[in-house]
Parts: structure tokens; C-alpha cells; sequence
């Protein structure tokens, strides 16, 4: 079947184009007219799996003329409604209410120009998260994974005025929710937050929920594993000492269903405190068959392995679906 061949022509602008099966071409009569090149291969992310586009661009004074050409071509041969508008000095590209491609200047926009923000804070673009914690450390290993997504964060420090959500619940999952759920609520905005901790099996999963507080209100770490190996004392073979840390995520968004994620890091309870790096039950817990402690690994391998580490890579998986979804 013979393709069909499209044409536009007007005082300064004269392009023609075909699509094809196999040939992706274009000819650019005039070598300064390679300034829209981008723009035009922009344009042909457009085009679906497939399909090819010979474009001949005999003179060209508007890069608005070829880009109506290039979709008038796509929507044709592809029964898309897609149409072109100019913001700032940016083109987009819409189909419906839905904003598909942005084509941006050569020398780039300042935020504030295309947005209108009065001080062209970046919070202020894209989809933002909350994590509810105050804690600076936590806060920046979320936000090195949310950015791959093209999400910003930030954490309670930027709002003093919320109260403590206290952690009431008997589970990890009440736990997290309680927090999501009450700050998400207060604030309107999306929320993560997580509840982590020790579980050892022969004490029937203690400490569990209370693994920060085990030994009592004045708790600190060398009083939680001091603690823990008093529980312990009578507990002589490794295999009887076995345990695993836990996380549940939760991230809660005004009128949805909170999206739950959760995993385990299997070990064994030492019998003696050993390695510096890390916090917490680190100095105690074996790692599975390695013989290691977690206080013994670097903060990279203890991420890449660990309960936190585990979750959040679920989290990552299924977050972008469950934002989506209405
Ligand atoms: P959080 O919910 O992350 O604040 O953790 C609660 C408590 O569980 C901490 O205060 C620690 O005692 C313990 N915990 C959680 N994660 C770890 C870990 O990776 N290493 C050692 N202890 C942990």
C-alpha cells in the first residue's frame, strides 16, 4: 500500500513528510534550521512502536508551525487528538486533559518564569512526600530513592507546629498507619512513615514494637542489648537465638487506601556486642549464615541487605501504580 504523503507550505515555512515502516529520516535544506532538530526528535517520541517519519524541512521560520505538522502527521496516521500549545516559551503537548510531552527551549526556563511562582522554590514543582520522622539521616536515604522518581521530600522539621503522633499501636503496621495516617490527615498531604524493630523468636517475638523502649523509660541502645542478652543468658546454642528485624511502610494520601509494604532481615542474637558501625540491636545481630554483625557492615552493604533496605525496594516497585490509582 502506498503511504501517503503530507505537505506544508506558507511564506517562511515549507516542510513534507511521509510515514513509513522502517525509515526514520530527516533533511534539513538550510544548515541553521538544524536548531529545531531537537524539538522535531522530541516530537517523534510521539510516534508509536513501529513507526518511522522521512521529514524533508525545505525552510522553516517556527518551530509552533512544525510541530503542528508533525502531530497533525501522528494524529492522522495513529487516530491520536494530540494538540500543541506554546507556555513560556515552552511547547506542550496535550490529548484530552492530559499534558503528554513538554518541549522545552534550547537554553532551558527558569522555574519561577513557567510556573509563576513568586520565589521559584523547586518544593513547589512535581508530587512532594512528607516522611514523618525528624530524623535528617532517614530523611536523606528516602529521598535519594524518591528522586529517581522525580519526587522531592521533606520531613517535620519543616513543620514544628504538628504534634508528636504517639505510637500507641501493638503492631508495626498500626504503628506506621497511626503516624501516616494522622499527619497525612493534618497536613493534606501525601505521607510515609515507618515502624521498625527486633523480633527474637524464644521471646515470642520481643522487643517487637517496643524494640526503642525495651529497657524502660531512660532507654539507651547499650541498655536495649544489655537487656537483651540478660533475656538471653540462659539461651546457649546460636541456632535458638534466632530473630530478624522488621519494617512496615506506610504511605497514606487524602482519600485513598494506604499502601502497606513490609520486610524482614534474618539473623541470630551474639552473645557478646561486636562491630562500631550502625545503631541500635546492630552490635548484636548476626546476619544470616555470615557470622557477621550488622555493626560490621559498612552503611552501604547493611542498606543494600537490610529490613529498610528490603522495603523500601518493594516500595519503589509498587509505589508508582498505587499513585496513579485513584
Ligand atoms: P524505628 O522504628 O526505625 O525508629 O526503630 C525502632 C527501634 O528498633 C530502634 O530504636 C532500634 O532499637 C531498633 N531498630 C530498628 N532498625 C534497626 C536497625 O537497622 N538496626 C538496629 N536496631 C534497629
Amino acid at each position: 500500500m502506498k503511504q501517503k504523503l503530507y505537505e506544508y507550505k506558507d511564506e517562511q515555512n515549507w516542510f513534507i513528510g511521509q510515514c513509513s515502516k522502517e525509515n526514520s529520516s530527516t533533511y534539513y535544506q538550510a544548515e541553521a534550521e538544524k536548531n529545531y532538530a531537537l524539538l522535531e526528535q522530541n516530537l517523534r517520541s510521539l510516534l508509536g512502536e513501529g513507526s518511522a517519519l522521512m521529514l524533508t524541512v525545505v525552510k522553516i521560520a517556527s518551530g509552533m508551525a512544525l510541530v503542528q505538522f508533525l502531530l497533525d502527521i501522528i494524529n492522522n496516521e495513529q487516530q491520536h487528538n494530540y494538540k500543541a500549545s506554546s507556555h513560556k516559551g515552552a511547547i506542550l503537548v496535550t490529548e484530552e486533559d492530559r499534558l503528554v510531552l513538554v518541549c522545552l527551549p534550547k537554553e532551558g526556563l527558569a522555574v519561577s518564569e513557567f510556573f509563576g511562582e513568586a520565589d521559584g522554590n523547586l518544593t513547589a514543582l512535581g508530587d512532594s512526600i512528607l516522611i514523618a520522622t525528624r530524623n535528617e539521616g532517614k530523611t536523606q536515604e528516602f529521598s535519594q530513592m524518591f528522586s529517581k522518581l522525580g519526587m522531592t521530600v521533606e520531613n517535620l522539621n519543616q513543620y514544628p507546629e504538628l504534634p508528636e503522633v504517639e505510637e500507641t499501636g501493638l503492631t508495626f503496621e498500626e504503628n506506621a498507619r497511626l503516624k501516616a495516617e494522622t499527619i497525612s490527615k493534618l497536613t493534606g498531604k501525601m505521607v510515609l512513615a515507618d515502624d521498625s524493630g527486633l523480633q527474637v523468636d524464644i521471646l515470642g517475638g520481643l522487643p517487637g514494637v517496643w524494640s526503642a523502649r525495651f529497657s524502660g523509660p531512660d532507654a539507651t541502645d547499650q541498655k536495649n542489648n544489655a537487656k537483651l542478652l540478660h533475656e538471653l543468658a540462659m539461651v546457649f546454642e546460636l541456632k535458638d537465638r534466632s530473630a530478624h528485624f522488621h519494617t512496615t511502610l506506610v504511605v497514606a494520601a487524602p482519600d485513598k487506601e494506604s499502601l502497606v509494604v513490609e520486610a524482614d532481615w534474618p539473623g541470630y542474637i551474639g552473645m557478646e556486642p561486636k562491630g562500631s558501625n550502625g545503631f541500635g540491636y546492630d552490635p548484636l545481630f548476626i546476619v544470616g549464615e555470615s557470622g557477621k554483625t550488622a555493626a560490621e557492615l559498612s552503611a552501604q552493604e547493611k542498606n543494600d541487605i537490610s529490613h529498610r533496605g528490603q522495603a523500601v525496594k518493594k516500595l519503589m516497585e509498587v509505589f508508582p501504580a498505587w499513585q496513579k490509582a485513584h
